[in-house]
């Protein structure tokens, strides 16, 4: 019998991508798989405790384990912002096209050593019997000078990797996957959960 674990999204993307990662022998479902409609406040002041209330309050709702992810863009020349607001930030309506823009534009006088930027994903996974366990996965890299790249999405293409001389935008899906930092804090989650015994070997 495979075993079951509830991802706490209605996107089938990362669902997709946990499937994947955790290969055959364990049924991944969606919110919308357990028909749960309702919002959940993201109360929290850090990825990782967003993370954590979906997660807990799912695993309490439906008395079953359930893994959720909180995830954003910081730029430190904007002292860590859009942040944890990053779907929010300048409207939840405004395409990212303007978004993006409007980033640059603020940054436009930062010299090279002040446009550092990173990608964060928090996952959490809380246990019906109130175990929680949280992981964190980090991708450095620098603000973009021009928007690059029509893959991924949000902003992706104002994310630049000197190392690969180019945006996450510009990437294939496989190989931003391999390095990104939702991948890495999945990983991560992985081994916690044969920590757990909820995965094997
Ligand atoms: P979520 O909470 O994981 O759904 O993501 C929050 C927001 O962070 C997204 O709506 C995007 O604005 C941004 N974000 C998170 N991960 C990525 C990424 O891999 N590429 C681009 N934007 C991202």
């Amino acid at each position: 019998m495979s075993k079951k674990l509830i991802f706490a999204t209605h996107n089938m993307g990362k669902v997709n991508e946990i499937k994947q990662i955790l290969g055959d022998g364990y049924q991944v479902l969606s919110l919308k798989d357990v028909s749960f409609t309702d919002e959940i406040e993201e109360t929290g002041t850090t990825f990782e405790e967003n993370a954590t209330i979906k997660a807990v309050t799912l695993s309490k709702e439906l008395g079953e384990i359930v893994l959720a992810d909180d995830s954003g863009f910081e730029v430190d020349y904007l002292k860590g912002e859009p942040g944890i607001y990053s779907s929010r930030y300048l409207g939840e309506d405004t395409p990212y096209e303007v978004k993006n823009r409007t980033i640059l534009e603020r940054c436009q006088d930062a010299k090279d050593e002040e446009r550092g930027a990173r990608f964060v994903c928090a996952m959490a996974c809380a246990f019906p019997d109130g175990r929680l366990r949280v992981t964190k996965g980090v991708i450095e890299g620098v603000l973009a000078k021009e928007p690059a790249g029509t893959n991924g999405f949000g902003y992706d293409p104002i994310f630049y990797l000197p190392e690969r001389k180019m945006t996450t935008g510009e990437m294939t899906p496989e190989d931003k996957n391999a390095i990104s930092h939702r991948g890495i804090a999945l990983r991560k989650m992985v081994e916690v959960l044969k920590e757990e015994g909820v995965l094997h070997g």
